[in-house]
């Protein structure tokens, strides 16, 4: 599947419908796949909108679709950009800062005992991200919290109203 990019939008969504292309190809061909969801109705990762904690013109922060710990949550810049070793230092300053906000927030709502930070962009095309996993008093400390099986979230209302409001 190295040919993606020369295929007319609506050939590609066929193909995706049919199973015979999945993310991990259309982010080989070039094609930003989070680009590509926006545009083709969520096809790929499904709608995130009822998970955005926070939003403004430069990032957007949700909670993940199929997170590895309750309150896993990515943080997205809007800009294309290939990884951490691409964006500005105004924009990194300015990410981290939410970051270190929301994974405050994210231990204190969500009584993490910590909350772990990762962030592994890796494709041609791509928008910077973060993701914050959080790790509970039940669990044990280290690098395998960043592989913890993932399930279907689960909205918390009320915890997501108490982020919103604060992150305001
Ligand atoms: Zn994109």
């Amino acid at each position: 599947m190295d040919n993606l990019k020369e295929l007319k939008n609506e050939e590609i969504v066929s193909l995706i419908q049919k199973g015979e292309v999945g993310v991990a190809d259309i982010i080989d061909s070039g094609i930003c796949p989070t680009c590509f969801d926006k545009k083709n109705n969520h096809i790929l990762y499904g709608d995130v909108s009822s998970k955005i904690i926070f939003e403004n013109d430069k990032f957007e922060c949700f909670l993940v679709g199929n997170p590895r710990a309750n309150g896993h949550t990515a943080i997205s810049t809007k800009k294309h950009y290939k990884d951490m070793m691409e964006i500005d230092d105004i924009t990194c300053t300015e990410i981290f800062l939410l970051a270190k906000k929301v994974m405050n927030l994210l231990k204190e709502v969500y009584k993490a005992e910590s909350v772990y930070l990762c962030t592994m962009c890796d494709g041609p095309m791509n928008h910077f991200h973060i993701q914050l996993i959080p790790r509970y008093s039940f669990e044990k400390r280290g690098s395998k919290n960043f592989v913890k099986p993932r399930f279907d979230y689960i909205e918390d209302k009320e915890k997501l109203e108490l982020i919103r409001n604060r992150l305001k």
